[in-house]
């Protein structure tokens, strides 16, 4: 079998952490199967890069930043190539640009335009494990880039789409994904198997198991994955194309995204256009845009409140304000930060009543709804941030979603 496998800044986390992932890959290697490793900065150490890289300057240019993230895991590959020769297996180290993993030219967020793979083939074909840098990338003028954070998962998934392996794992500090996160709440059970549009969904809502991109390129790619854990040898979680018994549970897993902030677009003249300047100036300014709603307009006069991530709030306030200012008369602002809860489930399709459920249960503990999304197979609310963790443990209960043993 060809297999690949990735481990995650905490299963590399210091030399006897990456010594046993060695032993791992031994394991695995010495059934005879090829294995392709994709490995993370060691924890913590994007961040204190970025850090240093602020204290030089607060806004540091994107593609030096590139240069500077990508030595993180340029140390690990090598690190691991290092601790498998000492293991007496064949190991050899690729960045990503050695691994011919091709990107757009967007640093720090670049997109994976395609991998050449015949760049590891031979190496595996001569039966030598491969380390390869993940999170990183070459534009095709050989400048490095960085597939965004937690972007080693992509990388993970895309080489097993090229490289059609037989089974791609995806090794983390946690055992699989929870009904709820279990740092949160102490009885979340493990689920066996999800579909991939949950794992999105939850991805999305800021289950931090996983980097949703890569998640959404294992959908449209077709490739099942594994998430597991480094630390003992439990089964995880599969995480692949939905089929019909998925449906037969109504909530798979409810998630909070913590840190979310609101603005307010005030004073937009109520015609037809004015949404779409805003969100296209949004766009250009690369803010990702979640929770939308807009008022009734009143006196020819429209509110719209939107909700992004916190680190894009100054950058989308900015944008939208320009916008609203270029409008005439309107105006942007960040209105507060709030929590986004949410309840999954492809059998939502299928079933009725969940709305009811979730906003009785929210209603009981005193919970005030800032605004209501939905998709076919999700529920989602703004409530405020210091309410948050509280909500996500009454809510789980109310779908009965723990495990009543450990309960
Ligand atoms: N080292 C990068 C990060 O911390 C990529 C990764 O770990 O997946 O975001
Ligand atoms: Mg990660």
């Amino acid at each position: 079998m060809r297999i690949v496998q990735k481990y995650g800044g905490t299963s590399v986390g210091d030399v006897p952490r990456i010594e046993a992932v060695a032993q791992r890959i031994k394991a695995t290697y010495d059934k005879g199967h090829q294995v392709a490793v994709v490995v993370s900065a060691r924890a913590g150490m994007t961040n204190e890069l970025l850090k240093r890289a602020r204290a030089v300057n607060p806004e540091p240019n994107e593609r030096e930043l590139d240069v500077l993230l990508s030595i993180g895991e340029q140390e690990t590959i090598a690190l691991m190539a290092m601790a498998l020769h000492a293991l007496g297996v064949p190991a050899v180290s690729c960045t990503g640009s050695q691994a011919g993993i091709r990107t757009d030219v967007a640093h720090t967020r670049a997109r994976i335009t395609d991998i050449e793979a015949d760049a590891l083939r031979p190496s595996l074909e001569a039966r030598s494990v491969v380390v390869v840098a993940g999170f990183q990338g070459v534009t095709a003028n050989g400048h490095t880039t960085t597939l965004g954070r937690g972007g080693s998962d992509l990388s993970a998934v895309a080489l097993a789409a090229v490289l059609k392996a037989d089974l791609c794992q995806i090794y983390t500090d946690v055992d699989g994904v929870y009904t709820a996160d279990p740092r949160l709440v102490s009885h979340a059970r493990k689920i066996p198997h999800i579909a991939y549009e949950e794992m999105l969904e939850l991805a999305a809502c800021g289950s931090r198991v996983m980097q949703a991109r890569a998640v959404e390129f294992a959908q449209k790619y077709k490739v099942p994955f594994e998430v597991r854990s480094s630390f003992n040898h439990n089964a995880g979680t599969m995480v692949k194309d939905r089929v019909r018994s998925m449906e037969d549970v109504v909530v798979t897993g409810v998630a909070l995204a913590p840190h979310q902030v609101k603005v307010t677009v005030s004073g937009l003249p109520d015609q037809p256009g004015s949404a779409a300047k805003v969100f296209q100036a949004l766009g250009e300014s690369d803010v990702i845009v979640d929770m939308i709603v807009q008022n009734i307009g009143h006196k020819g006069r429209a509110n719209l409140t939107f909700t992004v991530d916190r680190d894009a709030a100054t950058r989308a306030e900015k944008a939208a304000r320009r916008a609203a200012e270029a409008l005439g008369g309107g105006t942007a602002f960040c209105t507060g930060e709030v929590a986004k809860l949410s309840v999954v489930g492809v059998g939502m399709r299928s079933h009725s009543g969940v709305a009811a459920t979730l906003f009785k249960a929210l209603a009981e503990a005193g919970v005030n709804i800032q605004i209501i999304a939905t998709s076919e197979i999700k529920i989602e609310v703004a409530i405020d941030a210091d309410q948050a963790v509280r909500a996500l443990r009454i809510v789980h209960a109310a779908f009965e979603l723990g495990d009543d043993s450990a309960a």
